[in-house]
């Protein structure tokens, strides 16, 4: 590399137990994020921590790595709690949970959430499991039940609190808090701290370490940056595009972990594309030759990571494409700072996943820079550009060769078989472009993932209000008395015990219930608060198993104990099949491998 740099810090300098170690280097990661720099030791030492950070940074790992390691396997009760707003969260954090710690014998995590079966939930309890990770309500719930055995915990964490906030969740967690031994350890994330959140720390955390990546935020002005929200394709696909519009001379794309430089160097590489990987595993050597390679136009795209990269500095390098989202601005600011070089124009070009947006304004906000969303060029473009690269092949060609024996060949065909000259140029052209057709082949397009929407109440009113709108006008129908269907799904007025007395606001309601019965905010219609009880619009004929989790939950101390308006039934086999379908994370055993290995592959 041309510019040395201090080594940064690695996994194996950090104390961790050493079947987690294993685990890391099974999943590729080559040095600690910042976050995970900072938070292992002290986590490691039983210290009680607030972290600022959020999704992206590589927090999981931040609490997960240290907290696993100290668990002790000769035990199946809960040692470690971790508490997550949604049930998303709460899978992806037990999934991490489960591939840290894949060499730990009798390891057992589970995650508990609403939605999910009680009576599998408390087999899977009373089997034991030495993690737990859930969303409040439901761990409220057990803990009232006592299926859930808090007295060997060792460790608590609060993941997304400021999010748990904001969904009306924040007084169970104290609750919940209160309910485990005062000896264990606390360590709490939170991507910004509102006072309610400090009180928290302040009134349950001991002594704790406080942690805030600091970030270095210069960036270069002659590079222009964009970002592409990832949709509806697959980013290997999006990537294609851009790299067959983009006027680009050489390029550097960056994925956080060494497996993955390897396996997206080899797919461009099938792609036609003179790329390699670039990364921390490959000896000085080799990664010179790289570098070497990318400099006299041996290679046109290194796929690196952030730490085989570090001090890059090839001049024709044209663009930068962050394929992962890097952890923190810092880190962007240091991977578009490989274009740009002496005093050349550069491009860099960012993937946001719908999860990392707050990322992006990050970035923003500490470069002081607006990043401008780009459009993906269309499978038109896409022609367009193999036309013109095609018409300019045939300039050059006449230009630069000799074409006396072809020419002599093509008059000879055309008396033959009586054809013209522009059938035999057409046919040849079909034959040139069989392998790379002109015109582009469409790709698979991705369905969007369902997320948790987290807009203010009254703007999923407006959403529900024009989505029932629409799909009224549609049917030509009138809207039903009591409630308004959303989306063609019929809706019933259902009652919860809940009321203004109990201090619930809509928020606390919408949160319950979208986490316990699973639903999609939009199916969460109108919310009316009286003083003692309140009333809510779901779908109508809701599945027994669904309207018993909503009979359990509890929302400011108290349980919902939902019933019907005017009665009726709950138990409707067809509104199961509807509700199901509209319920959010209920994936079949299938999705959810496929989500598991995408999520490995990812690694
Ligand atoms: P999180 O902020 O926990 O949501 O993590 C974001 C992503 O970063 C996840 O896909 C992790 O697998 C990945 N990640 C976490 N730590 C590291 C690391 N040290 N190196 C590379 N990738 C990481």
């Amino acid at each position: 590399m041309s510019s040395p740099s201090p080594s940064p810090l690695t996994f194996d300098q950090l104390a961790l137990a050493a079947p987690v170690l294993k685990a890391v280097a099974d999943v590729g990661y080559e040095i600690p994020s910042p976050i995970q720099a900072e938070s292992i030791p002290p986590l490691l030492e039983g210290r009680d921590l607030v972290g600022q950070a959020q999704t992206g940074t590589g927090k999981t790992a931040a609490f997960a790595l240290p907290l696993l390691s100290r668990l002790d396997m000769n035990q199946r009760q809960p040692q470690l709690l971790i508490l997550a707003p949604t049930r998303e969260l709460a899978i992806q954090v037990s999934e991490a949970c489960q591939t840290y710690a894949r060499h730990m014998k009798g390891f057992h995590v589970l995650p508990i959430y609403g939605g999910q079966s009680m009576s599998t939930q408390l087999r899977q309890l009373k089997r034991g499991a030495q993690v737990i990770v859930g969303t409040p309500g439901r761990v409220m719930d057990h803990l009232r039940r006592k299926t859930l055995d808090l007295s060997q915990l060792r460790a608590l964490v609060l993941d997304e609190a400021d999010e748990m906030l904001k969904m009306g969740f924040i007084d169970d967690v104290e609750w919940i808090l209160e309910q485990t031994p005062e000896t264990r350890q606390i360590a709490l994330f939170s991507a910004t701290m509102p006072e309610t959140i400090r009180r928290i720390a302040r009134r349950h955390l001991n002594d704790p370490i406080e942690i805030k990546i600091k970030t270095k935020t210069a960036t270069v002005e002659t590079i222009s940056q964009s970002y592409w929200q990832v949709s509806g394709l697959h980013k290997l696909d999006a990537l294609t595009r851009i790299l067959e519009v983009e006027a680009f001379d050489a390029m550097i794309v960056f994925v956080r972990t060494k497996n993955a430089t390897a396996e997206l160097a080899e797919k461009l590489e099938a792609r036609g594309y003179a790329s390699a990987a670039l990364n921390g595993d490959m000896n000085q050597a080799l990664r010179e030759k790289t570098v070497e390679q990318l400099k006299n136009r041996g290679l046109d795209i290194v796929v690196a990571t952030d730490v085989a990269a570090r001090g890059l500095d090839v001049e024709r390098i044209s663009h930068v494409v962050n394929y992962d989202i890097p952890y923190d601005a810092e880190a962007y600011v240091h991977r578009i700072g490989r274009t740009g070089r002496a005093g050349r124009k550069g491009n860099a070009i960012l993937f946001v996943a719908p999860r990392e947006k707050r990322m992006l304004r990050t970035i923003e906000n500490a470069t002081k820079q607006r990043i401008t969303a780009m459009q993906l060029p269309t499978r038109e473009d896409v022609s367009n550009r193999r036309i013109t690269e095609f018409k300019q092949q045939i300039a050059e060609t006449i230009e630069s060769q000799d074409l006396g024996f072809f020419e002599e060949l093509i008059v000879q065909y055309e008396g033959e078989h009586n054809v013209s000259a522009t059938e035999i140029a057409a046919a040849l052209a079909y034959l040139m472009q069989k392998k790379r057709p002109l015109a582009a082949k469409e790709v698979r397009e991705v369905k969007p993932q369902r997320q948790v929407e987290r807009a203010p109440r009254d703007h999923r009113h407006k959403g529900k209000g024009a989505a029932g709108r629409d799909a009224r006008e549609q049917r030509g129908d009138r809207p039903r008395k009591r409630a308004e269907a959303v989306d063609g799904v019929e809706m019933s007025t259902y009652r919860i015990e809940v009321g203004r007395e109990h201090g619930v606001l809509p928020k606390n309601i919408v949160g319950a219930i979208a986490n316990e019965a699973g639903l999609e905010n939009r199916y969460i219609g109108h919310i009316k608060l009286h003083d003692t009880y309140s009333t809510v619009d779901l779908p109508s004929g809701m599945p027994k198993e669904v309207f018993n989790d909503l009979k359990h939950a509890w929302v400011c101390n108290r349980k919902l104990a939902i019933s019907v308006v005017g009665g009726g039934d709950c138990g409707d086999s067809a509104g199961k099949d509807r509700v199901r379908h509209h319920k959010k994370g209920v994936k079949s055993s299938e999705d959810k491998r496929e989500k598991t290995r995408n999520k490995h592959k990812n690694y």
